[in-house]
Parts: C-alpha cells; structure tokens; sequence
C-alpha cells in the first residue's frame, strides 16, 4: 500500500515491512495532506499519495475551512466498496426470511458535481457510487431489487427525483418488503415529503398522468412504462394520509415491511423515536459504517437494538490502527509520537481513535471517529460507535464544531454593534422535532441602550449571518435538499446562563471548571431555556451557496 512519494520523503530506503512502516510514517490529519491534495487538484498527475492514478475527488462531509474535504479515490476501489455492499443482503438473509420475494424502497439521491482546476470531479461518494457501472449495470439479483428505476435517483434535482421515488414506492406498495434512505434523516425528510406532496401524488395515481413538475425526460419516459390509473390506490392514499394522525403510516402504506434500513447510530440516535412512531418500532437495523476516506465494516447482528449496534471492521477494506482515546493524557508531538495498536491488540471496553492507511494513499490518516472495543467475533474486535471528534451540531450530513459555531457567532454580533449590543453568552441545540430539522442558537444579549435596542428584523438577519458563515455542507443542505430548516435564534432573559450554571453545579459540576455547555439536549436544561426565551428569530432567506467550491 505504501506509495512512491511516500518512500522518498520518509526515507524508507524500500522498506515495505510493518516495523519500518510504524516508526517511520507520521499519523496525519486532512490539514497535513491539505497541500498534496491541492497540489492534485490542480492537475498534479505524478505519484504523490497514490502510484495508481487519482480517478476523482470524494467530498466528505467533514469540512476543512468551510469547505468539505477532497478525498483522492482510485478507480479500483469502486470494487472494493462493492464488495462491502455485496455482503449486506447475505448477513440480512440470515435473520430476515423472505426478502427475495419482494422489494426495497430506498431513497438515493445524487448531488451536483464540481471540477478541480485540474479537471478531475469532486463529488460525494454515494454521487460516485450511484453513477458508476457497478451500480448501474448491477446484474439481477432477487435480494437487491428496488423499487426506485435508475434514472429516478440519477436526478440531481432532489424535488423531481424524491417525487418519482415516492411514486414509485407508493405504486409498489405490496411488494414493499423493507424502507430505507442512507441515513434516518433521508427517510425522515420522505416521510415529511409525502405529508407536503401526498395529494399530487394521489392525483398522478388516480389519472395515470405524471405531475408536470417533473420534467426529466428520461424520469418521463420510464414513469410512463409504471405509472398507471389506479383510483382504488389512489383512494385508499388520500384516506390514510388525510387523516391528521401520522403514527404508524410507514407500515400503514406499505403493510410488508419488515425493517426500516437506516443508520441510527452515531449523530442518527437522535432519530430513532420519531421512526419508531411513523413505524409502530419496525427494527432498525444499521447494517454499515463507512466513509468517503474509505468503507469500513459492517454489522454482524443487524437486528440487536440500536443503542447496542456494533460494527466489524473488514481488514481488506484497508489497514486499520487505532489510537486510545484519552482525553487526559498530555498531547502528543512529533518527538513523542502516540503508539498505535493493531486490531489483534484491541482491549474490549476501551475507546480508540480510528486511524487508516488507504490504497488510494492516504496514510496513517485520523478519521475523527472514536470507537469503543464491545465484544470480538471470532479474534475480530467489534465497535461501538461512539461519536465523531469535535462535531457540536448535526441534522443529517452537516458536522458543526465549536469554532465554525464560535465564529457564525461572532460574524452575526457585528450586526448588533450598531445598537451597542453583544451576544454575552450562547448555546445550541439541533432541533429535530420537526422535519426538515434546525439549529437553535440560545442568545444572551448585553443590551447597553435599551431605547436603541436591535429590532426583531436585524435579529432575522443575524440568523442569516450565521448560516452564511457555516460549512459548505450545511449551507448545501439548506439551500440545494432543503435537509435543513432555517437558523433560529432564542434570546433568553439577563440572568438565565447563570441559572443553567447553578443548575449544573447543583447536579455535582465544579464552580472552578464549569464551561458552558455550546451544546445541550438534556430535556430539565432545554425547559429551564425554553421558558426564559423572550423571543425568537428566523433566517429571513437561504444563505449562498452553489456547487463550485470557495477557495
Ligand atoms: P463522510 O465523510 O461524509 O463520508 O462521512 C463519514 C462519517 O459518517 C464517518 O466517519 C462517521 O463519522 C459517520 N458514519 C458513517 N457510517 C456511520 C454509522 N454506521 N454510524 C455512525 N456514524 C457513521
């Protein structure tokens, strides 16, 4: 795996053996790589991370500098990610009987595509993954048949493509064995899209005629060979989702069902009760973990509860080495770099930080995710995952951490300058209760004249601050697959942060260590906020954003 360049500058004198491998290559972060990979961007084609050649770009969801992160792929891992995919239906097939004698609903959906300078594409894994051969000239298989045709989730138009999914999905709605998006935000965002959209989808079924907002002619033209009129189905539609009460309308719908195929692990936890209500509790199981930088493993008892999820990490993927993740121990330097272990020398019950050497060249590369060993299969450690490194906010792809939220909040105050006002304090929480989910940003507000006070249209328009200084991610989210509500800012009453630290100090916190927490969701501090807000502001507009990048 080891690559040209990386011989050169670590001095490997041809080394390819595991001792020279450890004691040699450092453990890097994206922003070490940061100018390689520009450097390849820029249309750089000699070997500088990988001896195989850079086919593209995978745009991670993580974001460095507000932008997200370029991953350098190869084409052969294409099949290694297939590979993964193919064993997902063999492990299902043995606790789920059956799931040959039907479909799946999935909602896929592609996003629009960048070029670097250089001309390579950037664009997001699953982008790749639906577009490339292996996908789309897939050989049939009675265990992997969906209901949704290709050229349906090959619309980057998010509004036509979720539109012809549903319709089909609704079409199918018998043969419907299993319910699944990538993540339990995509299946949540469909759920909400059929409460806006159910009576034109109920018209196209009645009259066999596709809706005109759908104007994709190869969408069109495979519709036409689905679609026809139905009124029972359209009928029987119309009554289930015109009643007022949603619980339990996946299964109502779609009566088959034997399992919503979502993650709900990780940031996706937040999830899991408004899927068991629209479900009446179908089992979740999260059968994946993987990542633009590389597909990891995969659930080996796909049906146990979501809190007790773990994942087996497949040793061919890539080469895998964890760093225990002590949050007390002194930093590590250069001089006194941290010892990685192994797989074979993972302890049960310890966390690590997962750390991977790709064969599309990226090296001893930190991922962010922390894991916790729960148990072995065979000799093989098995994970938890645990959470992502440093990310405070996140509705479904978008990853905030402190300082992006740190610095939104600092770019909005300067509209309060004017009326002499500061933001004195500030939490967050992501509010999911209502699809599409939103951030809520707590304010504390130091009002120095009270009659020249900021009005409630700049407060709107420091909402729209924020976003437009948040990630790329989050602002695509927003404003391309409106995943994302808009930003909302909650000013509380003077006094309600020292109330928050009174209360944590009087569940045990140290007066002398008590940090504001950027981030709650603990139910008796969300009510102690709640009712000291004295009002609340939204963002007025969509912040900017377009598929080419920044920088
Ligand atoms: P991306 O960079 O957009 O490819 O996202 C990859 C990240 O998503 C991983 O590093 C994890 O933090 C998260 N992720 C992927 N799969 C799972 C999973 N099954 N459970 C929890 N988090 C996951």
């Amino acid at each position: 795996m080891l690559r040209l360049n990386i011989f050169k500058t670590y001095q490997l004198n041809g080394a390819t053996d595991r001792d020279s491998f450890k004691s040699k290559i450092p453990m890097v972060t994206y922003e070490d790589l940061q100018p390689e990979i520009q450097r390849i961007a820029n249309g750089d084609k000699s070997p500088i991370l990988s001896s195989r050649p850079i086919s593209e770009f995978l745009t991670s969801s993580g974001t460095s500098a507000g932008e997200r992160k370029l991953m350098p792929t190869i084409e052969e891992e294409m099949d290694r990610r297939q590979l993964l995919y193919s064993l997902l239906m063999p492990v299902m097939n043995l606790y789920v009987p059956g799931l040959d004698k039907g479909k799946g609903l999935y909602f896929y959906f592609i996003k629009a595509e960048a070029k670097t300078p250089g001309g390579l594409v950037a664009r997001p894994v699953l982008t790749s993954y639906y577009k490339s051969k292996q996908f789309k000239t897939r050989p049939y298989d009675p265990y992997n048949v969906i209901t949704s045709p290709n050229e349906t989730i090959l619309c980057v138009d998010s509004f036509q493509s979720m539109y012809s999914q549903m319709l089909c999905g609704l079409i199918m709605r018998e043969e419907v064995l299993r319910v699944g998006a990538v993540f339990a935000s995509g299946l949540l965002r469909a759920i909400r899209f059929l409460q806006l959209n159910w009576k034109e989808l109920a018209n196209d079924i009645a009259t066999g005629s596709l809706n005109h907002k759908v104007t994709s002619p190869s969408i069109r033209e495979c519709m036409a060979k689905i679609l026809k009129p139905n009124q029972e189905l359209a009928e029987f539609i119309t009554n289930e989702c015109s009643d007022e009460n949603w619980e339990g309308i996946i299964t109502r719908l779609w009566p088959n069902t034997k399992y919503l195929d979502v993650i709900v692990t990780g940031s996706m936890a937040q999830y899991i009760p408004t899927l068991d209500y629209y479900s009446g509790g179908l089992p979740k199981p999260c059968t994946m973990y993987a990542s633009s930088e590389c597909y990891f493993g995969l659930n080996l008892r796909p049906m146990s509860k979501p809190s007790e999820v773990s994942y087996t990490i497949m040793p061919n993927m890539g080469y895998f080495e964890f760093l225990p993740h002590d949050p007390s121990a002194p930093a590590f330097s250069r001089e006194s770099p941290p010892r990685l272990l192994d797989l074979a020398d993972l302890e049960a019950g310890k966390e690590y930080e997962l750390v991977i050497t790709t064969y599309s060249g990226l090296n001893r590369y930190r991922v962010g995710d922390i894991l916790l060993v729960t148990g072995f299969y065979n000799k093989a450690p098995q994970f938890r995952f645990v959470r992502r490194k440093n990310v405070l906010l996140s509705i479904e792809s978008d990853k905030t951490d402190e300082s992006e939220l740190q610095k939104a909040i600092e770019n909005a105050s300067l509209l309060l300058r004017e009326f002499s006002t500061s933001v004195v304090e500030y939490t967050s929480y992501a509010d999911t209760k209502i699809i599409p989910g939103h951030y809520v940003i707590y304010w504390e507000l130091l009002v120095k004249d009270p009659a020249n006070s900021p009005t409630g249209e700049v407060l709107n328009r420091c909402c729209l601050a924020m976003e437009e200084s948040l990630n790329s991610v989050y602002r695509q989210s927003r404003v391309a697959d409106n995943s994302i509500g808009p930003l909302e800012i909650r000013v509380v009453k003077n006094g309600t942060f020292e109330e928050l630290m009174d209360y944590a100090i009087s569940r045990g916190a140290s007066i002398n260590q008590y940090k504001v927490p950027r981030c709650v969701s603990f139910t008796p501090i969300m009510e102690l906020l709640d009712c000291r807000v004295v009002s609340k502001h939204f963002s007025p507009s969509a912040p900017h954003w377009t598929p080419e990048r920044r920088s």
